[in-house]
């Protein structure tokens, strides 16, 4: 059991200790509509597996969550096809390149952290159509993170489909190397409406509580995600999820997490709880500098690090 008047305590304490960092990093304008964010936007939400929520700062902001879509595609593709399909496409390996790099592809795309590999993941979801695949992601989502409403972000969509020429040549060599089946325009549609989810840190960190439960509601009642996926989910979080930092952020913070563009990190301490931070300022590798600094932070003060 979390003591948690302690958590709040800790967590404003991170907040205040990360102000010098507020205007540091850039937010992501590749995707022009991430760009229209309010800059020095700020929330952070810790939910325990007993399924208490303490959140400061803004917890109602829907946050595109980008990247950290590509822990529900992984969840999804396990699920649906199996691991060993999933993994005869992907690899399970950390790579030092960027996320929407070309370079770790040549044969097999090496872990389903990359853009590469959501796109295949994406590829391995069942379902009649891309609405139908969608429909069955956002009920997912929904359904970790507590029923919640979850919104899609249509503008966002919009402004990555029309910006999104690198991730169409992945999908159309992943297709071209026989690694994605189907049609390639619609697996990339896929991927980028998952991108374009809007959820709060508060529904974020609630989908992390589930995950830290093993896959089980936190009351307990319903298996949402099946353990075997849920354990590698978390060890490919470890070791691939923060991009080419992912080893020096794992010493640092020490535990599973995911980041995207849009400034969230969605963090996971098996047994505990989930974490989400917002900040949208991020550093080279795109993950946010903010959040980074108040995770690490509360690792050490909450005694997280689930390596010692
Ligand atoms: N939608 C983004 C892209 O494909 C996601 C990347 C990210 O969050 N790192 O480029």
């Amino acid at each position: 059991m979390m003591d948690l008047i302690e958590t709040e305590r800790i967590l404003k304490l991170a907040i205040k200790n990360s102000e010098n960092l507020k205007c540091e990093g850039e937010v992501a304008s590749y995707i022009p509509e991430l760009a229209n964010v309010d800059q020095d936007n700020f929330g952070v939400s810790l939910t325990t597996t007993e399924g208490e929520t303490v959140s400061l700062g803004d917890d109602k902001f829907k946050i595109s969550i980008q990247s950290i879509s590509k822990v529900i595609d992984l969840i999804m593709a396990l699920e649906d096809v199996g691991a060993e399909k999933v993994f005869s496409k992907v690899g399970t390996e950390p790579t030092e390149y960027k996320f929407n790099s070309l370079i770790p592809i040549e044969e097999k795309v090496v872990n389903p952290f990359l853009n590469a590999g959501a796109i295949t993941t994406s590829s391995l979801i069942s379902g009649s159509d891309v609405i139908n695949k969608f429909n069955r992601v956002m009920k997912k989502v929904s359904e970790l993170s507590n029923g919640d409403e979850v919104t899609f972000l249509e503008e966002v969509y919009k402004s990555e489909m029309r910006t999104t020429d690198r991730n169409r040549s992945i999908a159309y060599y992943l297709k071209s190397i026989g690694i994605i089946e189907g049609n390639a325009e619609e697996i990339l549609d896929l991927y980028v409406r998952g991108c374009s989810i809007g959820l709060n840190v508060r529904q974020l960190s609630t989908i992390g509580a589930v995950l830290a439960n093993g896959g089980r509601s936190l009351d307990n009642k319903v298996q949402l995600v099946e353990k075997e996926v849920v354990k590698t989910t978390l060890a490919l979080m470890a070791t691939c999820g923060m991009y080419e930092e992912s080893g020096k952020y794992l010493i640092e913070v020490g535990f599973p997490s995911k980041s995207g563009v849009g400034g969230a990190i969605l963090g996971i301490i098996p047994g505990k709880c989930g974490v989400c931070t917002y900040s949208p300022r991020l550093d080279e590798s795109g993950n946010s500098i903010r959040g980074k600094k108040v995770l690490a932070e509360i690792s050490k003060t909450l005694d997280l690090n689930i390596f010692i």
